[in-house]
């Protein structure tokens, strides 16, 4: 069983925050790169581990995937259904922004295939959207859920962010509230982050752009997982909650450390075996990535890991989970204790960070508040 991951990296603008391989375009080679994708699907079926497996979950990510028209997405979606198995109960993603012009396209990518709907909502306030450089309007991200149901989905989830410079609690407040007035089965919500070579990174060092206060941050994470909680949804990851029955497989398969192939610009791809595990990466810039990926070859780089790496991966993906690890399962899969490996955790459990739960080591309500500085122990 694998996850397969779709990388699309245009998008309509540039936020100032995003460090993801993503580039504005007003127009995008979109047959030349569906292309590309199809004649990687096909070369990834014959290559080991792919060759073997049956594709559990597909997730078209980017970039702005609702950008592409739904014959290009369904185009990808029936090569991937000749070169493997899928399974019956496949979860298709598409990350999807809200602007009207994708908004006309839902009903068609839900034809196409597409099951679980992510909408990149962010905020419900014009000034925020602002900030963030979003290109949709609050009417739009309205109007997107109301859609997105006409359109068919029934497994929906809608991103929203906190800590944006300027938001105010009660910002932040009335924007769970309406958020979770339309039910979604699925929630994420992210503190903005200041990443290297990001314009905004730039303006916090300038001035230009003043970060939130820790204490707001705070209040804002704890705020939305008490509404989350009131509401019926599972907190079940740092920055994730689901209606039951509804978290997104897709993920999961990332923080539980399963196979997963991906495929276009600069996507990424891990498996658990040889060794310690292998990764790749793709070319990252569009037009490379097109070139290579039609001559058979897309792979730019491709690394073992060393027992330590791996190790540490375990410690940091699990643990974004709120039911943690399993020590038994470390066990297993590298023949020593989790604590002799990782003596640091027990500092942290003295200290409150980590606890023993049913069996598992998992993060304390504390520890979910600086969990970043625990993972960065690990490495
Ligand atoms: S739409 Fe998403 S991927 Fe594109 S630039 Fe903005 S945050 Fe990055």
């Amino acid at each position: 069983m694998a996850s397969l991951y779709i990388h699309i990296p245009y998008c309509a603008v540039k936020c100032p925050y995003c460090d993801f391989n993503s580039y504005a375009a007003r127009e995008w080679p979109e047959d030349a790169y569906t292309a590309a994708l199809v004649a990687e699907l096909q070369t990834r079926a014959t290559e080991t581990p792919w060759s073997d497996t049956t594709i559990e979950t597909i997730f078209f990510g980017g970039g702005t995937p609702s950008l592409f028209q739904a014959s290009s997405i369904g185009q990808i979606l029936d090569a991937i259904g000749r070169a493997w198995p899928v399974a019956a109960d496949v979860e298709v993603t598409l990350e999807a922004n809200p602007g009207s012009a994708e908004q006309a396209r839902l009903r068609d990518f839900r034809l196409a295939g597409v099951n679980r709907l992510s909408l990149g909502i962010q905020s419900l306030h014009e000034d925020l959207l602002t900030t963030l450089g979003r290109v949709h309007g609050v009417e739009e991200a309205r109007t997107a859920v109301d859609t997105a149901r006409a359109a068919g989905f029934d497994n929906l989830n809608l991103d929203l962010m906190f800590a944006i410079p300027g938001q105010t609690r009660t910002q932040w407040s009335d924007d769970v509230r309406a958020l979770l007035q339309h039910q979604p089965e699925h929630v994420a919500a992210y503190n903005l982050t200041y990443e290297p070579q990001t314009p905004f990174h730039a303006w916090r060092a300038s001035g230009e752009v003043q970060p939130l206060g820790e204490d707001d941050e705070l209040w804002m994470y704890e705020h939305v997982r008490a509404a989350c909680a009131e509401a019926g949804y599972d907190h079940y990851e740092i920055s994730n909650f689901a209606r039951p029955g509804h978290t997104a497989r897709h993920n999961r398969g990332y923080w539980e450390g399963r196979d997963y192939l991906g495929v276009g610009a600069g996507a990424h791809s891990y498996a658990s075996h040889p060794g310690w595990g292998r990764r790749w990466s793709n070319h990252r810039l569009p037009e490379r990535y097109i070139a290579s990926a039609t001559a058979g070859d897309a792979t730019a780089a491709t690394e073992d890991l060393a027992f330590e790496t791996a190790a540490a991966e375990f410690m940091f993906l699990g643990l974004r989970q709120l039911d943690g690890v399993d020590p038994t399962a470390f066990h297993a899969r590298f023949g020593q204790d989790l604590e002799e490996v990782h003596p640091e955790v027990a500092t942290f459990r003295t200290d409150g960070f980590l606890e023993h739960r049913a069996g598992r080591l998992t993060l304390t309500n504390r520890g979910l508040l600086v969990a970043d500085a625990i993972f960065a122990t690990f490495l």
